[in-house]
């Protein structure tokens, strides 16, 4: 039961979150390709260092030729020099100042060798860089491109989606409408779906009287705690509580436990039940159920003490544990019949409990090897 106003809004949030999703995609596209170009700049920059670093070996390399020629000239004019020379001192003077400069050149040329060594890195250097460059820029056009293409598309969806909104807008009473826009105005939606008791939106668990109206789909309810306008989807708790329900590993229920749930495999004349114990301030109720129907047998039995006290009777060696926690409020709405999807979570586990049993009792009871195979 839904009110058709509320079935109206829920389809015009769904309106009003694409509506907002294709507007953020299309503001983060440009963001996206800013982001690659911000990238190809850094590349570009590498390039330009690679480059110069070249550059400045390039003018090295010329500085120390330079001296090269320099100090040969020097060296030939101290030989002319030499050959003038009237004493053994200013000989000897001489030719001290040509080992000078032949010393100097030998030290430029192995500057120059140094260079060259270093200049076949800074090639690869350059090569690298260039073809990161132009890697990065087929991507950057092909993102660019792909950005218009989305863009494009996003925009004719925007354009559809705001036309269906406009007219969904007309069906909704127009309180309801304000109440919807004030609310979401504020807390980004105005609708909530309401599940396991609670505002979905803001996790405030609903009183009693305020979750039955919501179920009933007679009147509209809004959160007290958020003000969003609640509805209530009875598609959406199946699923919730069968995914409680381990899939491999089995939980273990807790032994000190509020809600404790178990599995007898004959019970008087009924045969197999399921029993639902719950401790309530000092005192305990017990349900029963039979397994393949989920009918309640007999009454809600009430009895002093927790229900280890209180149903003695009941916990016998024969009786297996189950994992299952569902609030009494919740029981006395199933009233005679366990619903179908609690059936299928108490008989899964109980199926897990006895394959666990199973794989235990193999273990106990395997052979154990003998220790010196030799010997038998
Ligand atoms: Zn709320």
């Amino acid at each position: 039961m839904m009110l058709p106003d509320v079935q109206n809004l829920i389809e015009l949030q769904q309106a009003d979150r694409e509506i907002l999703r294709l507007k953020e995609e299309i503001a983060a596209l440009p963001k996206r390709v800013a982001a690659i170009e911000e990238k190809l700049a850094g590349t570009k920059a590498i390039l330009e260092n690679a480059k110069s670093a070249v550059k400045a070996d390039e003018a090295a390399r010329r500085r120390y030729e330079t001296a090269i020629q320099d100090l040969q000239q020097k060296i030939s004019k101290y030989r002319d020099q030499s050959l003038d020379v009237k004493t053994n001192d200013q000989y000897k003077a001489l030719l001290h100042e040509i080992q000078f400069a032949e010393q100097d050149i030998r030290a430029n040329e192995d500057k120059i060798l140094e260079l060259m060594v270093n200049a076949e890195v800074r090639e690869k250097n350059v090569k690298a860089a260039e073809a990161e460059l132009k890697a990065e820029m087929a991507e950057i056009e092909k993102e660019k491109a792909d950005a218009r293409q989305r863009t494009a598309e996003d925009e004719k969806q925007l354009a559809e989606w705001n036309g269906k909104r406009d007219k969904m807008r007309t069906g909704v009473d127009a309180d309801l409408l304000r109440q919807y826009d004030r609310v979401a105005k504020y807390r980004g939606t105005g609708l909530s779906e309401v599940r396991d008791h609670k505002c979905m939106a803001c996790q405030v668990m609903l009183r009693p009287q305020t979750y039955n109206e919501v179920r009933s789909g007679t009147q509209v309810v809004v959160c007290d705690s958020c003000q969003r306008i609640l509805y209530y989807d009875s598609s959406h708790d199946a699923p919730v509580e069968a995914a409680t329900v381990p899939r491999r590993r089995r939980a273990h229920p807790k032994f000190e436990s509020s809600h404790a749930w178990y599995y007898r495999p004959s019970y008087s004349a009924f045969g197999e039940v399921f029993l639902a114990f719950i401790n309530d301030h000092g005192q305990s109720s017990r349900r029963v159920y039979d397994t393949s129907t989920g009918r309640k047998i007999g009454d809600t039995l009430v009895r002093e003490g927790e229900y280890r006290l209180g149903f003695p009777e009941d916990l016998t060696d024969d009786a297996i544990r189950l994992n299952g926690s569902w609030p009494e409020t919740e029981l006395d709405e199933w009233g005679a019949e366990l619903p179908m999807v609690v059936l299928d979570v108490l008989q899964r586990d109980l199926d897990l409990a006895r394959a666990e049993a199973g794989a235990r009792h193999r273990r106990e009871t395997e052979p154990v090897p003998s220790e010196h195979p030799a010997a038998s």
